[in-house]
């Protein structure tokens, strides 16, 4: 059984011109086309769309995928239909000719694929339809969307449940990138797969050399990294405005890297040609928001860099994945400071989500913090938070390559809270260094800080030391950003002040921007 038929590998080499099938693409394939369930885990570029695609044309009738994405149905039916397979959609983008059209090539037997939105879907009249026909597999694409713990929950992929009751004798595929356990239950009960195979591939992408580093100067140390290790590669930079997205790929190109800006203010004819650009020539730098990258598909992007920090660590992990899908040396490269962190710690409290959005959103950014704050292995960590145990040093990450000292700095810690709360848990990581360092400026003499105890406590180091020190008690939860960036203590920091818990800093020793000429194995 776990052989596909011959006639699997002859369309794989006719249609799709590969060789092989990739990991356990083949196991899938032949599971479905006897007419098995199956739920399959594999990160974004591993070749989920081949184990539903392939098995549709195997066996009689249509495959049913069913998908949130709606701006990539069009792109993903184009793709198919250039390789020779009769595809079709069914969204809200459609018009009523166009359904009509979509409907009538359905009942007649003539489509190998349909993609169709969720809600689409679960409308009784399109349920009848598919009755109606023979559907040859019903595939839920971005399968994590049923659970209210991945990051993307939809509402109308719980209803999906009924295909079970409805289509008993058809195969069904969820597929996902997202492989955290809770997500994966929750897939297995919404959509009944309960006696189904697990194909769960490793998240692992051992060529990517992941880096992070605190900001100074985010864009000069960029173009160090840039120049020292990739000069003339293809890269990705992910920035958070499009103010900060224009102004970097200004700066690249004056100092003589090709770069390109692209973010969501440019018209669809300027994006659509920035991707060709970057697609089509060699060493083009694309600096750009979140919004670049979905469905973009360039096997030899050499590094990616963040200017500014991801949202979640799900985001972080695909973002860096777009490097490196050739399976070549790759760099995933970040710099953050305190100011990002307040800032996305701000946005998270100024939001306007239920309560319960909050509450996730707020443990994915901490779960991103703690990530960067971490000395451990970067690789295991990373993969940790997916649900896998991998166990470092994987000597390809900043961490195990050269391991950061750790200093016991809880005095230190404390010292700042105390300059927080004396000062009034108002003031900005500014001005309670300038506390802690003793100096004089206006503005300590206008609040009178001068003459609180607090003041000068701390000039036993240095100010790059007391920034470290505040960044790392924001990204603990130990201070938070309130109104004008003020820090204050927040309750959490009790267990600072009674000594319970130590705080560790993770020294700033100024890394080279580049850890030489060593690269991945
Ligand atoms: P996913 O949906 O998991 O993100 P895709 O299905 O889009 O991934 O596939 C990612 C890339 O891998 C695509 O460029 C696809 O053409 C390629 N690919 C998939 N399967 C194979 C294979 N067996 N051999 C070679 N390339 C493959
Ligand atoms: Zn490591």
């Amino acid at each position: 059984l776990a052989q596909p038929p011959a006639r699997a590998h002859d369309l794989l080499r006719e249609l799709w011109g590969y060789d092989s099938f990739r990991w356990r693409q083949g196991e899938i394939v032949a599971r479905l086309a006897a007419g098995g369930d199956a739920l399959v885990l594999m990160p974004t570029g591993g070749g989920k769309s081949l184990c539903y695609q392939l098995p549709s044309l195997l066996r009689p009738g249509v495959g049913v995928v069913v998908s949130p994405l709606i701006a990539l149905m069009q792109d993903q039916v184009d793709t198919l239909r250039q390789l020779g397979i009769r595809a079709a959609f069914l969204n809200s983008s459609l018009s009523a000719e166009g359904v009509r059209e979509v409907e009538a090539a359905l009942r007649g037997g003539e489509l190998v694929l349909l993609y169709v939105a969720p809600e689409r879907l679960l409308m009784e009249s399109t349920l009848r339809l598919l009755e109606g026909v023979e559907v040859a597999l019903f595939a839920i694409d971005e399968a994590h969307c049923v659970s209210q713990w991945g990051h993307d929950f939809r509402p109308e992929y719980q209803g999906l449940g009924v295909l079970a009751g409805r289509f008993p004798d058809v195969p069904r595929i969820a597929l996902t990138a997202t492989a955290d356990d809770r997500t994966r239950a929750d897939i297995v009960s919404v959509l009944g797969l309960e006696g189904a195979p697990q194909f769960i591939a490793s998240f692992d992408r051992p060529n990517i050399q992941y880096r992070i580093a605190g900001k100074d100067s985010g864009k000069k140390q960029l173009l160090d990294f840039i120049r020292a290790e990739h000069a003339g590669d293809a890269g990705i930079v992910y920035c958070l405005s499009r103010k900060s997205v224009e102004d970097t790929a200004q700066f690249l190109s004056e100092s003589g890297v090709p770069a390109l800006a692209y973010h969501a203010g440019l018209d669809h004819a300027q994006r659509q040609q920035a991707q060709e650009r970057f697609l089509r020539e060699e060493g083009l730098v694309v600096v750009a928001t979140v919004a670049f990258g979905m469905g973009i598909d360039k096997p030899d992007v050499r590094f990616v860099a963040h200017l500014d920090l991801p949202k979640s660590m799900e985001g972080y992990y695909q973002e860096t994945g777009r490097a490196g899908r050739d399976g070549e040396p790759s760099t995933a490269w970040m710099v953050y400071g305190l100011g990002d962190v307040v800032n996305l710690r701000r946005m998270l409290a100024g939001s306007t989500a239920p309560e319960w959005v909050q509450r996730i959103e707020g443990a994915k950014l901490d779960a991103l913090l703690a990530y960067c704050e971490s000395t451990a292995c970067r690789r295991e960590s990373l993969l940790a938070y997916f649900g896998q145990n991998y166990q470092g040093p994987c000597g390809n990450c900043d961490n195990c390559i050269s391991p950061p000292q750790v200093r016991e700095m809880t005095r230190e810690a404390q010292m700042a809270l105390s300059a927080a709360v004396r000062t009034g848990n108002r003031y900005g990581a500014a001005h309670l260094t300038d506390v802690l360092l003793g100096r004089e400026t206006d503005k300590v003499r206008q609040w009178g800080h001068h003459a609180l105890p607090t003041f000068g406590v701390g000039a036993d180091h240095d100010e790059r030391t007391w920034r470290g020190v505040l960044r790392q008690m924001v990204s603990l939860g130990y201070l938070e950003a309130g109104e004008h960036y003020g820090l204050s203590a927040t309750p959490k920091s009790r267990e600072l002040l009674s000594g319970e818990v130590p705080f560790l800093l993770r020294e700033e020793v100024l890394r080279p921007a580049s850890l030489g000429a060593r690269k991945a194995r």
